[in-house]
């Protein structure tokens, strides 16, 4: 066995069911699925640990996160092969290294994030402060995606504000979920993290389950607005963050060989199944055919393929159902007369769920592949003559997670920016993220803010001390 396989082979279960590599159909390991009755026992674990995780102090909670960051550094190639293996991206590029390497950096930033008390009034006898305070115990539930690092993501601040986890990978790669909670477990002490395995019954008996103070979530629009009803009777805090449809908008005066490369990448990391990968490309008439042309060109040289071969960028998709989902939104754009521009042409009796890279252009802004979140490595291009056209049509779905503004000029990149209903907007780039900048939703792309200090503040409760 490959030495980096080691971490595999450990999570895998020795009977269960078999998780089978998306790009090749090999079984990788086993799994075995948990079931709702399997909650309550991961909820008794964390409860029980949490009054001590607390006592210990913010110092030496911080100070266990960093020797779990330097765990997952120590395992990063085998959390690397794990991840890429049942997710099926590439190693390289932007893809299972880099993920690997990014969990390590959001959980030293999480340890290193101050937060001190907030003096709000100190005025002769007047006093009152604002201290941040442990919710108890949170669940954290993960899609596939992203596996490893958005379970850091809600992992590690939970953990440095003196909560307890109990940690749900999504159904996809639960061995991935399993691996980076039991890498960070070298460092921590009993009981503070545990993982339960399982598909939505058990996402759901988690947020219903009343110890449980808070829930983070990143999943689909649908789900998290299940998870919002089910947590009615219980009320838990919750953390959404779910969907998006990021428009990107170029303004005429942007140089389409300048900006070709970031908008590829923008659209296409992990093969366009991130939350917020460009989704959807405005373009103006002035300048569509040279910026079309760019981006044919920048994509035509990105290699597909297995992700354990050193040499590709892209990798399949990650399960059956998503395939579906995009190769329908194709089927149906080219229905109406979208133009392929490269792609859409799919191999369905070749092994894996490899879809092709795919622009589709003089596509209209009310076909499904424009409205519609489709997930994959397909990006339609729509033409637009009036820059507030473009504007109308980024606003104009349901979802708000991020958006982009391509254009030489900050001044008026910034003034559209300023109009775009999306959580975060990115000039000149799409999709960047940083630790120490809060990222979060508008409308139904969720609420509550990840990173940074808000991060902090989302998986605390507030307690004011007044006098
Ligand atoms: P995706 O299509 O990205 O898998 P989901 O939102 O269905 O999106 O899944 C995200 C996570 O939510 C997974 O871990 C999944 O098992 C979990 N999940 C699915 N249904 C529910 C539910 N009703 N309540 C809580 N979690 C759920």
């Amino acid at each position: 066995m490959e030495e980096r396989a080691a971490l595999l082979a450990r999570v895998s279960a020795g009977s269960g069911t078999e998780i089978k590599d998306p790009a090749t159909g090999a079984v990788i390991g086993r799994v075995a699925f948990g079931t709702p009755d399997d909650v309550a026992a991961a909820v008794d674990t964390a409860a029980a640990a949490q009054p001590g995780w607390d006592a210990l102090g913010d110092q030496d909670r911080c100070a266990a996160l960093m020797r779990a960051a330097d765990a997952i550094d120590a395992h990063a190639e085998e959390l690397a092969y794990v991840v890429s293996r049942e997710q099926g991206k590439t190693m390289n590029g932007l893809g299972a290294r880099y993920e690997a390497a990014g969990c390590a950096a959001w959980v030293r930033a999480a340890a290193s994030t101050p937060l001190p008390v907030e003096v709000l009034v100190d005025e002769g006898s007047s006093h009152a402060e604002l201290h941040y305070r442990p919710i108890g115990v949170v669940g954290a539930i993960t899609p596939w995606n992203w596996p490893m690092i958005i379970a850091c993501w809600q992992i590690a601040p939970a953990l440095r504000m003196g909560n307890t986890v109990v940690q749900k990978p999504s159904e996809y790669t639960t061995l991935t979920g399993l691996a980076i909670v039991q890498v960070m477990n070298e460092a921590l002490p009993p009981g503070v993290l545990t993982a339960v395995t399982g598909a939505g019954d058990v996402g759901d008996a988690l947020v219903r389950d009343r110890r449980v103070g808070k829930v983070m979530f990143t999943g689909s629009v649908q789900t998290g607005m299940k998870v919002i009803e089910a947590s009615a009777g219980n009320m838990p805090r919750l953390t959404l963050e779910l969907g998006g449809n990021d428009a990107g908008i170029v303004l005429p005066d942007a140089d389409p060989g300048a900006i070709a490369e970031g908008l590829f990448w923008g659209a296409f990391i992990n093969n366009g199944q991130t939350c917020a990968a460009m989704k959807r490309l405005y373009v103006p008439d002035a300048i569509y055919d040279e910026v079309v042309d760019a981006l044919a060109g920048i994509a035509a040289k990105v290699p597909m393929g297995v992700g354990l071969d050193e040499g590709n960028a892209l990798g399949p998709l990650q399960n059956q159902m998503q395939w579906n989902v995009v190769n329908r939104l194709v089927e149906e754009a080219k229905a109406r007369g979208a133009r392929v521009v490269m792609g859409g042409d799919p191999d369905a009796g070749a092994p894996g769920y490899f879809y092709p890279k795919t622009l589709i252009a003089d596509i209209d802004n009310a076909a499904p592949l424009v409205q519609e979140e489709q997930f994959g490595p397909a990006l339609p291009i729509v033409r637009y003559t009036d820059l507030e056209e473009a504007v109308q049509w980024t606003n104009g779905v349901d979802v708000g997670l991020g958006a982009s503004v391509w254009s030489a000029d900050r001044e008026k990149a910034l003034a559209i920016a300023a109009r775009l209903q999306a959580g975060t907007v990115w000039i000149n780039s799409h999709g960047g993220i940083d630790p120490r900048v809060p990222f979060g939703g508008a409308k139904h792309s969720g609420y509550g803010l990840e990173f940074g200090v808000e991060g902090l503040k989302a998986v605390s409760v507030p307690q004011v001390i007044s006098g």
